[in-house]
């Protein structure tokens, strides 16, 4: 649990803006986020019912998408509706793992993954790890 709260404090610093009241958003359309017991819990605390925002079609239990976004992206601004409450895995995105490399790395999809330095890579890559530890403990060997 420890752990856990570390990693809640823990975001890529990522301007996400595009104008004054519009975000770019593109990351949470088609979202496959995957969620850590703490991240349901936490968005459960918002008063969520769980098959309101989990998808459990996989083996382990990721974001819903509702008309090919994730469920809590406003659609007018691209803002995420939950921001502050938001999955361990959306705080650190653009980094992902890669599993078939063993590394972490920028999501080439991301539009400002320019942005990020190789340093910040490092930085936050230990984190993005972190995660995956989190996800395979609770879920099983199926992270
Ligand atoms: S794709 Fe990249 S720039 Fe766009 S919202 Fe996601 S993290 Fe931000
Ligand atoms: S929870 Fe928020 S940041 Fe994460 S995919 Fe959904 S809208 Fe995007």
């Amino acid at each position: 649990m420890k752990d856990y709260y570390r990693l809640l404090n823990e975001h890529l610093p990522i301007d996400c803006k595009i104008s004054d009241n519009e975000y770019c958003g593109k990351c949470c359309f088609k979202t496959e986020m995957l969620l850590t017991r703490l991240d349901i819990s936490r968005i459960k605390s918002l008063g969520y019912r769980e098959d309101y925002f989990i998808d459990r079609g996989g083996e382990i239990p990721k974001l819903k998408n509702v008309n090919g976004k994730c469920v809590f992206l406003d659609e007018e601004t691209k803002a995420c509706k939950i921001y502050p409450y938001r999955p361990l895995g959306c705080r650190l995105y653009p980094l992902i793992y890669n599993v078939k490399e063993d590394k972490v790395e920028v999501d080439p999809l991301c539009p400002k993954r320019s942005s990020i330095s190789k340093s910040k890579v490092k930085e936050y890559g230990r984190f993005v790890r972190e995660l995956v530890v989190i996800l395979m403990s609770e879920w099983g060997s199926k992270a």
